[in-house]
């Protein structure tokens, strides 16, 4: 099994696609970072964990964090502004940051595969997904042999 891959980058602005409208940001990740997920390139929602670094230019921008790994639903699709021969990848954080991240070092350990990109006739349809998503990641990551990945040794180093 490819599990686990570890990403680590900057964050990017996106298009700002409604993300937050959704009630669900996606942190996104620079193309370089997402190549580890082309050993298994299947478009679809993924989960883990994932930690953004406390600083930027040095300076603590989310003290109240201060390191700590939260669990992710993370979405991996082609993207057609490319053609769709560049893959994205998407990082929804399961915590309310008081504040956004861009710029700052983000790191994750996707861990499994909850399903296939779907096509949705309405935004309450996706909403409701998304709430599914984020039970399936959460209990997942209940299971007592996933512990360990949220004390793995990629969130000890500082970014
Ligand atoms: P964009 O198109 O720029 O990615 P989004 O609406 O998807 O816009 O918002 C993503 C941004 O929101 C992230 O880059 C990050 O700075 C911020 N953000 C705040 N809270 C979260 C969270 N819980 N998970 C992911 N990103 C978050
Ligand atoms: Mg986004």
């Amino acid at each position: 099994p490819p599990f686990p891959i570890v990403l680590t980058g900057v964050v990017q602005r996106g298009f700002g696609r409604g993300g937050k409208d959704l009630g669900c940001p996606t942190a996104n990740l620079p193309d370089e970072s997402i190549s580890p997920m082309s050993s298994v390139t299947q478009p679809g929602v993924y989960y883990g964990y994932a930690q953004v670094s406390r600083e930027k230019d040095g300076k603590a921008v989310l003290p109240e964090e201060d390191g700590q790994v939260f669990p992710m639903v993370m979405s991996l699709g082609w993207n057609p502004f490319y053609k769709n021969q560049k893959l994205t990848a998407e990082i929804h954080i399961m915590h309310d940051f008081k504040s956004d991240f861009y710029g700052h070092e983000m790191k994750a350990i996707v861990l499994g595969y909850i399903r296939p990109e779907l096509d949705y006739v309405s935004r309450e349809a996706l909403i409701e997904d998304i709430e599914t998503d984020k039970r399936v990641a959460l209990s997942s990551l209940a299971r007592p042999a996933y512990e360990r990945f949220k004390e793995d040794p990629l969130f000890k180093t500082s970014a």
